[in-house]
């Protein structure tokens, strides 16, 4: 076996939420690992399935519609929209993922519900001052959450945030402990934050999702 084997990865994604977990006197059961396969073809999603991983995260309704044929035999993978939905991508996106990770409106919320499928739910917060990225506003956050308890389909699960990146985790920090306060602020239970550089701070600050791409499949290609 290669050292550079997706196995091999996985086993060191695994230790570190492992050696984080002891850190943060954490059950590492309460930390579930989504791997994030975006860019890289369905065969990454096949290789991943076969070392045990189901949760998988993808940015794109229309990068998920390529690869759903090659993947549809996977009975029990899941599939978490991690990227900005636009809504009038909203029925692709309810027959393509068990759960929208990215709901950054109540508009958005109310639009994915009218659909009618059963669906997962997180918010996703915008906590830094980034022109580039999406996700709701914490002022927003109470009409989003009272929009998705108020569905008939639509299942409230958590908040998601992604910080600044930096090279540094430790920066990461204080975006996760603001995630994990509003989260206890509305009684929300998952906190999906940390990826491949900052999942060890994330778990530390009560992740119980991480979003791993990179230290699983390896660089991708600059669109
Ligand atoms: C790409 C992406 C990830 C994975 O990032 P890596 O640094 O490759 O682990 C996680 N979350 C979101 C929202 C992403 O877009």
């Amino acid at each position: 076996m290669s050292p550079d084997s997706l196995a091999d990865r996985l086993a060191r994604v695994r230790e570190r939420i492992a050696n984080a977990c002891t850190r943060a006197h954490r059950d590492p059961a309460t930390v579930k690992l989504l791997a994030v396969t975006k860019v890289f073809g369905p065969e990454a999603i096949l290789d991943a399935y076969a070392l045990g991983l189901r949760e998988f995260g993808e940015n794109y309704v229309q990068e998920m519609e390529r690869k759903a044929s090659a993947v549809a035999d996977l009975k029990d993978a899941r599939f978490h929209l991690i990227g900005h939905l636009q809504s009038n991508k909203t029925k692709k996106a309810v027959q393509l993922f068990s759960s929208i990770d990215s709901i950054d409106s109540a508009k958005l919320a109310n639009r994915l519900d009218s659909e009618g499928k059963p669906t997962d739910a997180m918010i996703e917060v915008k906590l830094s001052h980034e022109e580039s990225k999406s996700g709701a506003d914490p002022a927003g956050l109470p009409a989003i959450v009272a929009a998705l308890r108020s569905s008939q389909h639509l299942k409230l699960t958590g908040l998601m945030t992604v910080p600044p990146w930096s090279e540094d985790a430790e920066l990461s920090r204080p975006y996760f402990a603001h995630l994990r306060a509003l989260a206890a602020e509305h009684g929300i239970a998952e906190l999906s934050m940390g990826m491949s550089n900052d999942m060890e701070v994330a778990i530390e600050e009560g992740a119980t999702w991480v979003r791993v791409g990179t230290a699983l499949f390896g660089r991708r290609k600059k669109p």
